[in-house]
């Protein structure tokens, strides 16, 4: 189990801790963490959910930032568009002895926090972890990303980070969306989603133009 969440980059089955309520879930494609032109992003909702259906993906989250996104932003944004489900989130502005961002999602029961994009605030990695540690003290944390506008950064991609690992493009572009995404074999609700991925169940994938060769010495392996 050790390195279940690093083997999830190489395209390993989901854990055995996820429950399968049947035999043929669905394995669903989805994008976690977004921008639209209701933040920063350069794309209106129904644009942004339109280019993630032609992509193939079964959900998405729209992510705008909390410091810009009014209210009822997404009021008019349909809950399922083409078949892709949407969540509609928030990506939170939190405090820590300096700013740093955590996606909210919700279900219908379920809510999920994800610490976005560690490689992003130009710390070493055992500063991320105390910073982590302390937000973790703040709110109830469930995942951790380990790519940064949809490139994998596999210096957080560790065990001594000790949460479920998730991939998302963080797009504020048409040409950043697809880099990278998860995928869960559940069922296509929203609580279904979450609770896979707090469980561990949710692969990593990427674009193979998203791994950075640096850092991978098996470039091939990819999911999706
Ligand atoms: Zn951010
Ligand atoms: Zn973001």
């Amino acid at each position: 189990m050790e390195n279940d969440e690093h083997d999830a980059f190489y395209g390993c089955p989901v854990g055995e801790t996820v429950s399968r309520p049947s035999q043929n879930v669905p394995t669903l494609k989805g994008a976690l963490h977004t921008h639209t032109s209701c933040s920063d992003g350069e794309l209106k909702p129904q644009e942004l959910l339109e280019v993630y259906h032609r992509l193939g993906f079964d959900f998405v989250a729209l992510t705008d930032h909390d410091f810009l996104l009014q209210p009822a932003a997404y009021d008019n944004v349909p809950d399922e568009f083409e078949k892709v489900l949407v969540f509609k989130g928030v990506e939170k502005t939190v405090f820590a002895r300096g700013y740093f961002h955590v996606t909210e999602l919700h279900g219908d029961s379920e809510m999920l926090n994800m610490f976005a994009h560690p490689a992003d605030y130009n710390l070493p990695v055992d500063r991320i972890i105390e910073r982590i540690q302390e937000i973790q003290a703040m709110m109830p944390l469930h995942a951790v990303e380990v790519t940064s506008k949809g490139f994998y950064t596999a210096e957080f991609d560790i065990d001594q980070i000790p949460y479920p690992k998730v991939a998302s493009d963080d797009c504020h572009t048409r040409e950043g969306c697809g880099r990278a995404w998860i995928e869960v074999a559940c069922e296509k609700d929203r609580d279904a989603i979450l609770r896979t991925i707090k469980a561990g169940g949710a692969r990593a994938c990427l674009r193979s133009a998203a791994h950075q060769p640096a850092f991978m010495e098996n470039g091939e392996a990819i999911c999706g």
